[in-house]
Formats: structure tokens, C-alpha cells, sequence
């Protein structure tokens, strides 16, 4: 139970073969921030900026965005606080801006909707330069990226609001950019992407549901929707070996780093980055420290060899039971 597991807040998050795993939370709420730290988070992996926009009436101003941010900045600093500009669009609808589509998913979705939207992208990236002034622990990532030019005029909206707020004499500076991994093609783009990236975070959410075609929400063919799925394995094998070979730091904010059979494949490919809801914090804190790397090593070429995601589901609830 979480009870027996909180002795385990001070305990590093290490394996039996010495290998240092960052667990970091995923956040929206100002609600959800005590959790994580209560629980040894080491940061924030991903902070969903949309929720403070859904829970409005109104699109926030750059004053309110900025008191925000600066809470969760705040509590979590020195550690690092992954902001992801807002997402809006799919299944993320906000009550003051209906948008209607035929097909949502593939619609105007975070960064192709604020881009369209500059101002309203350049109030919140504002709003976070502002809110990390003394704490210095802000990085921001994009999501839903999928073309190089996309990430070009992020880049031109963030040097622009730090120009701007330099020139109001705000002590502001560029900090790290990441993207989401969440659009299948950036499996290919990386290379090109690299030189303006810092970061990749594995959306696991939306890239199953873009590789496989299947709605993450749809209960008609929720049986479809695996991240167990061999090919969807592939896929974030691939990712993950093209972020080591162009040195780039890469973790894992979607549903897989929240499933601990997941977690095991993950770590297997050499994720030490997971970011998941805090409640899962200890669980998974607890699993790390039972399992050596070798061991998930194993585990994964006999994942990759087997051609089912319900076989792959087997053998990794077998060698979860084994442990404990
Ligand atoms: C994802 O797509 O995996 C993800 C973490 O983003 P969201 O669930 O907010 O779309
Ligand atoms: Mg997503």
C-alpha cells in the first residue's frame, strides 16, 4: 500500500545494478503539486498548461498565467519544471473557444492551433519567462509538433518574448526547448530537429494513437489501443536509440512510464527519465529499486521476439509477480 510505501520519499530511485532513474511528476493543477513532492518527486515532467485555460471562464491573462506558473515554479525549485505551451484542441476542448471539427485529432491541436493564435502563445510563454525570474528551474516543450518550421517560429516567439520583457527590464533569458514526441514523424525528424532541440518527451498517449489510427478515447475500439502493441514498441525502441545516437536527453510524460509492466521495457531500452501522476511515484520508486537493468534488458529482447502485445503483456506481469 502508498502507506507502507512512503519511507521510500528519501531513497534514491536506483536500480539494483546501479543505475539512477529521475522520476518526475506530471502536474496541471496547483492541487497536484503537494502530492509529488510529498512523494520524492525530482521535478516536473510535464506541467499541462492547458488546465489552468480549461478551469477558466476566460483566457487567462499574462498576470494570472504568470501567478500560476510561478506556484508551481516555486514549489519545485531547484528542480526542473517541464512547461508545456498550451494543448488545446482534440479531446481538450476550452468552454470559451469551441472549436468544431470533423476530425478533432487531427485537427488544430496544440502547437498548429497557437501558432495560429501568436498572441495568445506569446502572453504564455511570457507568462512562464516572467514566473521563472529567481528560480531559473523553467524549460519549455512543445506539443504536437510535426514540421521543422513549426519548432522555427516557436524559437522566433520565445526570443521575441524574451527581447520584449528584456526591454521592459525584466531579467529574463531563453531556457531550455524541448518537443513531444507524440506525432509519429518525428521518429524521422529528430536528426533535423537536433540542433534546436535540448530535450524529446515520449507522449505515449498520442503516439499509439497516431501510429495505430486508433481514438484514445473511443470505448468502440478501446481494445484496439495498446502501447504493447509490437510495432508501437518499435517505434519507441527507434525513438529512443535515435535520441541516445544524437546525444539528446529524452524521457517518457505519456501513460506508458504511469504502467509498471511498460516501465520495465522502458528502462530496458535506457529511459532513466519517467514522468508520471505522483500517486504512482512510490509504486514505481519501489520497482526500480528491485529490478536490475540487465534484467530489463532480457526482458526486452524477449519482448521484441514475441509478434503479440498479449504475450508481451504475460511476460512482463509474470516477471512483475516474481519481484514482488
Ligand atoms: C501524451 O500524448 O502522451 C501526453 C503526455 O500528452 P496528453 O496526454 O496531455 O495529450
Ligand atoms: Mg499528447
Amino acid at each position: 500500500s502508498q502507506a507502507n510505501l512512503a519511507h521510500l520519499r528519501y531513497l534514491p530511485a536506483e536500480s539494483t545494478d546501479g543505475a539512477k532513474i529521475r522520476l518526475y511528476t506530471n502536474t496541471g493543477l496547483l492541487a497536484d503539486i503537494r502530492p509529488g513532492l510529498e512523494r520524492g518527486s525530482e521535478g516536473v515532467g510535464l506541467y499541462r498548461s492547458e488546465i489552468p485555460f480549461m478551469v477558466h471562464n476566460t483566457f487567462p491573462t499574462e498576470e494570472e498565467q504568470t501567478r500560476i506558473y510561478r506556484g508551481v515554479l516555486e514549489a519545485y525549485a531547484p528542480m526542473p519544471v517541464v512547461m508545456r505551451t498550451l494543448d488545446v484542441g482534440g479531446d481538450k476542448a476550452l468552454p470559451y473557444f469551441p472549436i468544431k471539427e470533423e476530425n478533432p485529432f487531427l485537427g488544430w491541436r496544440g502547437i498548429r492551433f497557437t501558432l495560429d493564435y501568436r498572441n495568445i502563445q506569446l502572453d504564455q510563454i511570457r507568462a512562464m519567462l516572467l514566473a521563472n525570474i529567481g528560480y531559473d528551474n523553467l524549460q519549455i516543450m512543445v506539443p504536437m509538433l510535426s514540421q521543422e518550421d513549426e519548432l522555427v517560429r516557436v524559437h522566433a516567439l520565445i526570443d521575441e518574448a524574451v527581447k520584449q520583457l528584456n526591454e521592459e527590464g525584466f531579467p529574463v533569458h531563453k531556457p531550455p526547448v524541448g518537443i513531444m514526441a507524440e506525432v509519429p514523424v518525428i521518429i524521422w525528424m529528430l536528426p533535423t530537429l537536433r540542433a534546436n532541440i535540448d530535450f524529446v518527451s515520449i507522449g505515449s498517449n498520442d503516439l499509439t494513437q497516431y501510429l495505430l489510427a486508433v481514438d484514445r478515447n473511443n470505448p468502440r475500439v478501446a481494445h484496439l489501443y495498446s502501447h504493447f502493441h509490437p510495432a508501437v514498441l518499435a517505434a519507441i525502441h527507434d525513438l529512443v536509440r535515435t535520441c541516445k545516437r544524437l546525444d539528446l536527453p529524452v524521457s517518457v510524460c505519456g501513460e506508458m512510464a504511469s504502467d509498471p509492466r511498460a516501465v520495465l521495457l522502458l528502462l530496458g531500452m535506457g529511459v532513466h527519465t519517467l514522468s508520471m501522476s505522483a500517486y504512482k511515484l512510490p509504486v514505481m520508486k519501489w520497482l526500480i529499486r528491485h529490478i536490475s537493468m540487465a534484467d530489463c534488458q532480457a526482458l526486452l529482447q524477449q519482448a521484441i521476439a514475441l509478434d503479440n502485445d498479449k504475450d508481451t503483456q504475460a511476460l512482463l506481469s509474470q516477471k512483475l509477480s516474481e519481484i514482488g
